[in-house]
């Protein structure tokens, strides 16, 4: 049996850990101490205790949203009315087990006999009453009926009697929708989002026996509204700190009013929005945490210029970080989604199962969405079998798949602000720039096996903070003073600190700041502009020759001076012995000047301290994004190491085993949830699975507090139970198998 420990002696008596590092597949996860090369973590992990378990809840105390394990969706067409067999549509979704179905109300076109002005009936309506009809057949199975509206496009006839409804150019001209120009725009700031949708609702709410409402299309995700209507023109300019201010305001008075006509059917019900965008969501994510009882993220599937297979679990990590155990679901378009999109037929199978794993395993109720049923209900049936396979599987495993809390000892600070709003440093301007940066770390971060969370950057306090070892900064360019604080204060309480590039350089109105809003912490000072690159980026020069035992974050480098910088830097005043120097680019072409004009210098390429238990790590270059554009594995041993430094190799969980798998680990209700998703596939970074290519034996270890027995290990993909000991709180087992997703789950007493 080869498992990745015992390959890895084998492999390290016959090579340098370095060329066994390369000689594996691009997509081996080698773990942090491996990485490490031993240096900083013995052979075996070091386990840390999990923590104490939480108290036992009464789930039928909870609010009904939270009890949803899964949500269907066939978004109705126009056409829809005329061709859609309700009971068929019903008894499917009744069959896949779901919990919640959304029903279309629409606001662009109604789906049943409104009498609000400008709602325009459908035209295979006929004067039906679609909605009520749908709404009475999932309540005869048991369903829950979400409302489903769109608040964000209307007709002309609307624009000629409320020309200030709509969103504007620059010039005055109207923005229309891009697929069907005949749909204008609204603007979210216009009395068409405090009269015309709220008119709507009411008239729902007194005919039907909805559970929820929810708007799609509005709050835009991803990006801010470009409007330049009456109101908007005297607001400040989109896409600045003050924007985004009164853009939130708006938002959260909104949500607030919509949620409160919604209560006036029920105080049991509420409305929520569709949201996604993860990292980079346009409202306030901390805000958002606080009122929505719904996250409902809109991230269907892959596409070409968000190609990482990842997507949706990073997703999941952003709504645990801002929802607190509220509950949260991610839209798994089982329809063709991507560059080119095919809103009526199945994509692969492989593709659509890896989206709903990932939605489970990081903490979301998987929700199936196809779009349209003609011919009954639809032409192309083939994803039925898919989702209602895969929600019968999860009907059966709901306790262990519920989690109640994450076990991770890394927090990443999500920038949000530095996310929507820092444009990148004046080298690359560019969207694409954060999004590098963070598709860089978060791909070391998998590749290291290291658990962790996202921290968002307004939700720093002490409390939430503790339970991380180390936090980690990919250049969270913007930071408030109290931001800075906070983190200062995280360091004082024994915590450690990876920052990178631009961080801290810019106030929360993005102001650049003369010098680093954490530079005391870190020891260091800007001493120039960002230097971007002029074909040969910088290197980093090893500054003892016998590297490895000089500094653990240099463990596996030999036979080496130079490393890679990053592609930009800021340039820092020199620090006490340092342990790599900038070595300043060059150009690339022509070959005969490729060499650098200046080999040694005093300019700090990392800066490392400790302090007490705290270890502090800052990189000048834009490191985690350089890696994300290049892959190249040296500067991914350096984020490894530097990690493993940071957190002293410590481990909550320890997942061991050849292939490169994300892993996200949970306490649950019986014990915990190791998910472990199989991204060891040619489709990992491209297009959508043609196939699975499992991946062998892995082993899991954890601590459990002490106390606490395991009962049973089970796999639930696999349907099988599994060995296990348990040797001074040790729980040790192994995963036999991963196909594309498997759960380990442990049962404790
Ligand atoms: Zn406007």
């Amino acid at each position: 049996m080869l498992n990745r420990r015992t390959f890895l002696k084998t492999g390290a008596a016959v090579v340098p850990v370095s060329a066994a590092l390369g000689a594996l597949h691009p997509a081996s996860a080698l773990s942090a101490e491996f990485a490490a090369g031993g240096i900083t973590a013995g052979p075996e992990p070091i386990l840390i205790p999990l923590p104490v378990r939480l108290g036992p809840v009464d789930p039928s105390k909870e609010p009904w949203q939270r009890r949803i394990r899964r949500v269907g969706q066939s978004n109705m067409t126009e056409h829809d009315p005329a061709v859609m067999n309700i009971e068929e549509w019903a008894d499917y979704w009744h069959s896949a087990q779901v919990d919640i179905v959304f029903i279309s109300v629409t606001g662009i076109l109604a789906f049943y006999p409104s009498k609000v002005k400008f709602h325009r009936h459908g035209k295979f309506l006929h004067g039906r009453d679609f909605f009520g009809e749908c709404v009475t057949a999932a309540k005869k199975r048991g369903m829950r009926a979400v409302a489903r509206m769109s608040p964000d496009l209307n007709w002309p006839d609307a624009l000629a009697a409320h020309p200030e409804w709509a969103m504007r150019n620059k010039d005055g001209s109207v923005q229309h929708n891009t697929d069907e120009p005949r749909l204008f725009k609204t603007c979210m700031f216009s009395t068409y989002m405090d009269d015309y949708i709220p008119s709507v609702m009411r008239e729902i709410n007194s005919l039907y026996d909805i559970d929820c409402f929810y708007t799609n299309g509005w709050p835009p995700i991803g990006s801010l509204p470009d409007c330049h209507c009456a109101i908007c023109s005297k607001l400040p300019p989109s896409g600045t700190p003050a924007y985004w201010r009164v853009f939130n305001d708006r938002v959260f008075e909104l949500w607030k009013k919509y949620d409160a006509i919604a209560k006036e059917k029920s105080p049991e019900n509420f409305f929520f929005a569709n949201l996604g965008g993860n990292v980079r969501c346009g409202p306030n994510l901390d805000r958002l945490g606080s009122i929505t009882e719904w996250f409902q993220a809109d991230n269907q599937g892959r596409s070409y210029p968000t190609p990482a297979i990842w997507e949706c679990s990073l997703q999941g990590r952003v709504c645990t970080a801002i929802m607190d155990g509220k509950f949260a679901t991610n839209v798994t378009g089982a329809y063709s989604t991507g560059a080119v999109t095919w809103r009526n037929a199945s994509k692969n199978a492989d593709e659509t199962r890896i989206w709903l794993s990932e939605t489970l395993a990081s903490g979301m109720a998987p929700y199936l969405h196809f779009v349209g049923s003609e011919d009954g209900f639809c032409e192309d049936r083939r994803w039925q079998k898919t989702g209602a396979d895969y929600f019968r599987w999860t009907t059966r495993h709901d306790r262990h798949l519920a989690g109640r809390r994450s076990i991770a000892n890394i927090g990443v600070v999500m920038g949000q602000s530095t996310q929507l709003l820092y444009p990148g440093p004046a080298t690359v301007r560019g969207r694409g720039y954060m999004h590098e940066t963070t598709q860089g770390i978060y791909d070391a971060l998998l590749r290291g096996r290291f658990a962790f969370d996202f921290v968002h950057e307004d939700r720093l306090e002490p409390e939430r903070l503790k339970k991380y070892r180390a936090l980690v900064l990919p250049n969270v360019a913007m930071l408030s003073e109290r931001q800075c604080r906070q983190i200062r204060d995280y360091v004082s309480a024994g915590g450690s600190v990876l920052a990178s590039f631009e961080t801290g350089l810019y106030d929360e109105n993005l102001q650049p700041r003369a010098d680093f809003g954490l530079g005391d912490l870190f020891g260091i000072h800007k001493a120039g502009e960002v230097v971007g690159t002029n074909g040969n980026a910088y290197y980093a020069r090893i500054e003892h020759p016998d590297a490895a035992s000089h500094h653990p974050i240099l463990a596996g480098f030999s036979n080496t001076n130079w490393l890679p910088g990053a592609q930009n830097r800021v340039p820092l005043r020199p620090v006490s012995d340092p342990v790599l120097t900038v070595v300043p680019g060059f150009v690339r072409y022509p070959p005969e000047l490729a060499y650098p004009p200046v080999s040694h210098t005093d300019e700090p390429a990392v800066v490392l301290r400790e302090s007490g238990s705290s270890r502090l790590a800052y990189f000048p270059g834009d490191i985690e994004r350089t890696y994300w554009l290049t892959g190249h594995g040296d500067l991914l041993r350096l984020l490894h190491n530097t990690i493993t430094w940071l957190t002293r190799g410590e481990h909550l969980v320890a997942v061991e085993g050849p292939g490169f798998i994300e892993m996200l680990c949970w306490e649950t209700r019986p014990g915990y949830a190791v998910h472990l998703l199989n991204y060891t596939n040619p489709d990992a970074q491209h297009g959508w699975l043609q196939a699975i290519d499992p991946i062998g034996p892995q082993i899991v270890t954890m601590k459990l507090p002490p106390g606490i027995r395991a009962k049973s290990v089970e796999m639930l993909r696999a349907g099988e139970t599994v060995k296990f000991t348990q040797q001074d709180e040790v729980l040790r087992f192994t995963v036999p198998r991963i196909e594309s997703y498997e759960v380990a789950a442990v049962t404790v007493s």
